[in-house]
């Protein structure tokens, strides 16, 4: 073997490989469910874990930092070079709930390795994902021979992404000075598949409300007043069927204003990728794509704006018949956003098209979950491209660019922090993300690894 930089790594952490993943197994072991409070303290322990672990890493500062909910993780090393940029990594080590009855061929919280996958709740979302920078770092060190980083690395992993972050924007005002970075990191993406490395440079926003209607004080019988008084479950049902257009556009007024239009430039790059229509129909378990007439499946899912039904409800739902009129119905609804669309004013245009949809005689309630903005980094910043280097090293190949159809609270590490937002991800689609059997592919595991091992020097150099 040759003695280059890259290959030094690739030894490097080869060597260190079953110890990496003894360790992150012990992590998946403790079953940090954000969302269901009988976890509270498997979510505190996860983050004691953490930090203690970044401790033996080699972080000279680590420190739980508390919210008014689950606590996040903060870790600092200061680069020797006065003149390093400042780097923050950002990760969750809150995982979505997950139960053997749901489906799972093992035990979620028992992770075990098969056919060189780690199985696991939290194996790609996002456990694995903030540990391949433990070995990382060190990789970088020991074949730099550095004693400290090339940038000055901070880590912050919070306890409650899964739950929507609640409190993350908070912490990140409050904490700001602490934070204060020349870049973020956010590795809590993906990648396009196992044989095609591509750095995401944006992740959608999301506004999520829930509609009850009101009808009758109670349930009433559908002989002696059906027909004669609003019936909320009809109510409910009129106004999903209101939401989209026949092109399947939202048609709430309003909606695409100020949406960021896709260029030619982002379109035929998406292109470039190797997509097949059926391969990602089977990862997306369904039997037909359909969307938004005039983009293809990519760009519908990337770069352009939802409303998707996620639950709906209302009257008898037992086994026979019970002739009623329900008292209420509801339906919970959330939208994907884009550049240029800000939540606060999706969440105008909603309660005003929602509100205009209730019939005479029907009550409502409209309620928002916490929002997430959207984000997009530019293709020709020197720091995605730096990321797109590292990358190139670690896998030996082109990288190719995407976007994340799903959100995070990258904006308001952007927002506070004035940083550009860079997208690190190596899980892939068929990951298994909130779903059951959940995995990592151990390979690009460690090509991350690798890639962090190279991306500090990268990012020192692009930033300087
Ligand atoms: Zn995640």
């Amino acid at each position: 073997m040759s003695d280059t930089p890259d290959s030094a790594v690739r030894t490097y952490t080869e060597q260190h490989r079953t110890a990496f993943l003894d360790d992150l197994a012990a992590w998946l072991r403790i079953p940090s469910v954000s969302a269901q409070p009988v976890h509270d303290g498997d979510v505190r322990r996860s983050a004691e874990w953490l930090s203690a672990k970044l401790g033996e890493t080699g972080f000279p500062v680590t420190e739980i930092w508390e919210t008014p909910g689950a606590p996040a993780v903060f870790a600092h090393w200061p680069s020797d070079d006065p003149d390093a940029p400042t780097v923050l990594v950002y990760g969750h080590h809150d995982v979505q709930p997950a139960a053997r009855e749901d489906g799972w061929d093992t035990e979620p919280f028992e992770p075990v390795i098969r056919d060189g996958r780690m199985y696991g709740r939290g194996a790609a979302d996002d456990k694995g994902q903030v540990f391949f920078h433990t070995l990382g770092v060190r990789a970088h060190l020991a074949t730099t021979g550095r004693t400290a980083p090339a940038v000055n690395l901070k880590l912050l992993i919070e306890g409650e992404e899964e739950s929507g972050s609640p409190n993350f924007r908070a912490l990140v005002e409050e904490r700001a000075d602490r934070l204060a970075a020349d870049a973020v990191i956010v590795s809590d993406t993906g990648m396009w598949d196992e044989s095609t490395p591509t750095v995401c440079t944006g992740m959608r926003g999301l506004a999520e409300c829930e509609i009850e209607l009101y009808g009758p004080e109670q349930d009433i019988h559908s002989g002696s007043f059906g027909g004669a008084v609003p019936n909320p479950a009809t109510a409910v049902a009129r106004l999903v069927a209101a939401l989209h257009d026949a092109d399947g556009r939202v048609a709430i007024p309003g909606f695409y204003d100020g949406v960021a239009e896709l260029t030619d430039t982002e379109r035929a790059l998406f292109a470039e990728l190797p997509f097949d229509e059926a391969t990602w129909l089977r990862t997306a378990k369904s039997r037909a794509a359909s969307g938004e007439t005039g983009y293809s499946t990519l760009e519908r899912v990337w770069a352009r704006p939802t409303a998707e039904v996620n639950g709906i409800g209302g009257g008898y739902q037992g086994a026979g018949s019970k002739t009623i009129i329900p008292s209420s119905a509801l339906v919970k609804i959330s939208f994907r956003l884009v550049a240029g669309q800000e939540p606060d004013r999706i969440q105008q245009v909603v309660r005003a098209w929602a509100e205009a949809q209730v019939p005479a005689g029907v009550g409502h309630r409209i309620t928002f979950s916490p929002a997430t903005r959207p984000c997009l980094t530019p293709l020709d910043h020197p720091a995605l491209q730096a990321v797109a280097r590292a990358m190139g090293r670690a896998f030996g190949r082109k990288i190719l660019f995407t976007r994340e159809g799903g959100s995070g609270p990258a904006a308001d590490l952007q927002d506070v922090l004035g940083a550009p937002v860079l997208f690190l991800g190596i899980s892939v689609p068929s990951d298994g993300w909130h779903a059951p059997n959940e995995k990592v592919e151990l390979d690009l595991l460690f090509k991350g690894v690798e890639t962090t091992a190279h991306l500090w020097g990268e990012l020192a150099a692009a930033l300087r």
